[in-house]
């Protein structure tokens, strides 16, 4: 057996507690150093989705923000701390995974992804996590990964509302994010204009890196077709079906697959 195919004693004692699990076990953890993630943002919901994925041994993350990190983001967004004010998120975030996983890849895009370079960054991984903060990049993240047939998880909250949803295009009865959200929302409403609480953002990123692993590892049933909705302030969790829209413009008939 090669090197790849295998974990050594300390990959084996590191995972060890998500190894016990039937659903994991060797195959699985395997699954996942073999696997590479591309999260768009690490801000509040990207915090939690790096450090999971990072401390869950998902062999390759792939860093993408162009910003760097404010004394205002430090309220939510726990990748980051004091002495990374000031740094690009992603190499504050970066220098924290490491940290926590010397064995994890990492990968940094630390400039703004035009249609050209979000292409080639979605292509290069297994799965997305979108982790943004407006409408305009997360249209931008589902057309890329439809057209690239990737899973995409993707996350959202604002003041005390989160969401959140699988959509994978390798399956033909999952709908896209745009057959969900095209008609546009509160979506273009951001946390700097509406407030949001930490423990919401990181909740809702916690369930998209949980969702990632399910996928990654593959165990079992993802979101896909549902939309979870969490009220914060009553600590209400509901969910609704969501059907793939025939007429869609972007994974519908007429979007030229
Ligand atoms: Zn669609």
């Amino acid at each position: 057996m090669s090197e790849q195919n295998m974990l050594n004693d300390d990959e084996l004692l590191r995972y060890s507690r998500q190894i016990l699990l039937p659903q994991i076990d060797v195959d699985g953890q395997l699954r996942l150093k073999h696997s590479r993630a591309l999260i768009i943002g690490l801000g509040g919901l990207g915090s939690p989705v790096a450090l999971y994925l990072a401390a869950a041994g998902v062999g390759e993350l792939h860093l993408a923000d162009f910003d760097s990190v404010d004394l205002t983001n430090l309220q939510r967004q726990i990748v980051h701390d004091t002495g990374s004010i000031g740094r690009s998120k992603v190499d504050s975030a970066m220098a924290r995974l490491a940290a926590i996983n010397p064995q994890v890849r990492l990968q940094a895009h630390r400039r703004a992804l035009d249609a050209d370079s979000l292409a080639a960054a979605v292509a290069a991984v297994d799965l997305v996590l979108d982790c943004s903060d407006n409408f305009s990049t997360r249209e931008a993240v589902n057309a890329a990964c439809v057209a690239a047939q990737k899973p995409l998880v993707s996350g959202a909250a604002i003041r005390l509302e989160g969401q959140l949803s699988v959509f994978d295009p390798r399956r033909a009865d999952s709908p896209c994010y745009h057959c969900l959200y095209g008609h546009g929302s509160e979506a273009e409403l951001t946390c700097s204009e509406a407030g949001v609480v930490g423990p919401l953002v990181g909740l809702v990123g916690s369930l998209q890196a949980l969702e990632a692993l399910k996928l990654l590892a593959g165990f079992g049933e993802s979101l896909v077709g549902r939309l979870l909705l969490i009220d914060a302030l009553g600590s209400r969790f509901r969910e609704l079906r969501v059907k793939r829209d025939p007429a869609c413009s972007v994974c519908g008939a007429g979007s030229g697959e």
